[in-house]
């Protein structure tokens, strides 16, 4: 087959090509992405599907807008408000996971050759689907406290990007929580050389203690200029079910219409079934209580895993504990001639009946094979701690 030239720079992304290793009986996974299934809520979901059958089953299950459920798209802007964020319901289009509003930015922004600068690591999805169109990406560092905007300045400065794509709170992988004061750069750096920003913030809601800063939209009433110069992506799927594929996009007007008539020819519309659901769901109240326990266990989880790898690694490996989200970033040191590459690890890990993820995929350029990424979500703390005691044995 001839395929397209723009498959050229995209491979499979390596980390389903670890997961098939992951049906081995008794394998402790950390690889994962994803929320824990236990945590979904079931029973509201099965109410709010049902009354969105009962209440309104023309439109639930009838083709929709573009743009999205208008039931929904009022909710989500009620829902942006209690996160300090003042968006009207127009201001938003729904998307088919926050996965899509990142696809329709790179169809409606990036030409092939364009510069875009991401975070090293960011999230690998967003490295393949920019590549898809063309684009060149850049890597800025970061820290434990996000991405360095010295630095970031400096790229924008010599690279003038198309755009800027950060995951500010509990990124993925890094687990880092760009500070307020770096946030606020953010937004001046944004207005001084006219670039857009991208903020796509799946984790927000999924902190352990207190609420991380402010997102950059919100920061934004107080810079200005910048609010047009962000660009915001949502998702139900961290704080509810990955599986109804909910997701927003919050833009300035003329890139959201050209985002929607892209959408347009990608799916019509999300599910209505699936918005009509989500919507009747915020409307029964049960969000709150809910992320409320999921907050709890995942505190949980990664206060456990902290403390194991370090009582079983020590210092051969080095992390910044999460303040929320799913994962632990971490670098193997070499200390004591124990392994430092993240690859190699994985592999003795598997024998030992334990998978994460190495880090190197995450870069899209400049990979630090040292890094590998943890997910606490999807085992029990019992399972943590068995797990983090077979990383031991495998170092
Ligand atoms: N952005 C980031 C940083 C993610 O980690 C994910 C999912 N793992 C997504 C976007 C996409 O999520 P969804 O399409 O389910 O909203």
């Amino acid at each position: 087959m001839q395929f397209a030239d723009r498959l050229n720079n995209v491979e499979t992304s390596a980390i389903r090509e670890l997961f098939k290793l992951l049906g081995k009986p008794g394998i402790i996974s950390f690889a994962g992405g994803f929320p824990d299934p236990a945590m979904f809520d079931v029973e509201g979901l099965k109410e709010a599907s049902a009354n969105a059958l009962t209440e309104e089953p023309g439109p639930a299950l009838q083709y929709g807008a573009t743009e999205g459920y208008q039931p929904l798209r009022d909710q989500l802007s009620t829902y942006m408000a209690t996160k300090g964020a003042t968006v009207a319901a127009n201001e938003l289009i729904v998307t088919t996971g926050s996965q899509q509003a990142l696809d329709l930015l790179g169809k409606t922004m990036i030409s092939p050759g364009d510069k875009v600068i991401v975070e090293g690591p960011t999230f690998l999805a967003t490295i393949q689907c920019f590549r898809l169109y063309g684009a060149e990406l850049i890597s800025a560092p970061i820290d434990a406290h996000g991405v360095k905007t010295d630095e970031l300045e400096k790229l924008i400065a010599e690279h003038k990007p198309k755009f800027v794509y950060l995951i500010p709170t509990f990124g993925n992988p890094s687990g880092a929580m760009l500070s307020l004061e770096r946030r606020k750069k953010v937004l001046e750096l944004a207005v001084k050389y006219n670039t857009l920003i991208v903020e796509d913030d799946p984790y927000g809601d999924l902190y352990f203690h207190a609420a991380p800063p402010p997102s950059i939209l919100s920061l934004s009433k107080d810079v200005p200029g910048s609010r047009d110069l962000i660009a915001y992506c949502g998702s139900l799927s961290k704080v509810l079910s990955p599986g109804l594929r909910v997701g927003w996009m919050i833009a300035q007007p003329e890139l959201l219409a050209k985002a929607t008539m892209c959408k347009q020819f990608s799916d019509a519309h999300t599910s209505t079934f699936a918005q009509a659901t989500a919507s009747q769901y915020l409307k029964l109240g049960r969000l709150p209580a809910q992320l409320a326990i999921v907050r709890k266990v995942y505190a949980e989880r990664a206060a456990a895993m902290a403390e194991a790898l370090r009582r079983e690694l020590g210092d051969a490996i080095e992390f910044t504990e999460p303040e929320g989200g799913l994962f632990f970033w971490a670098r193997l040191t070499g200390a004591g001639g124990k392994v430092k590459d993240a690859g190699e690890f994985a592999k003795r890990a598997i024998e030992q009946g334990v998978a994460f993820v190495p880090g190197a995929p995450f870069y899209a350029a400049d990979a630090d094979v040292a890094t590998l990424r943890l997910s606490f979500a999807t085992a029990d703390v019992g399972k943590i701690l068995e797990g983090v005691g077979r990383l031991g044995k495998a170092i």
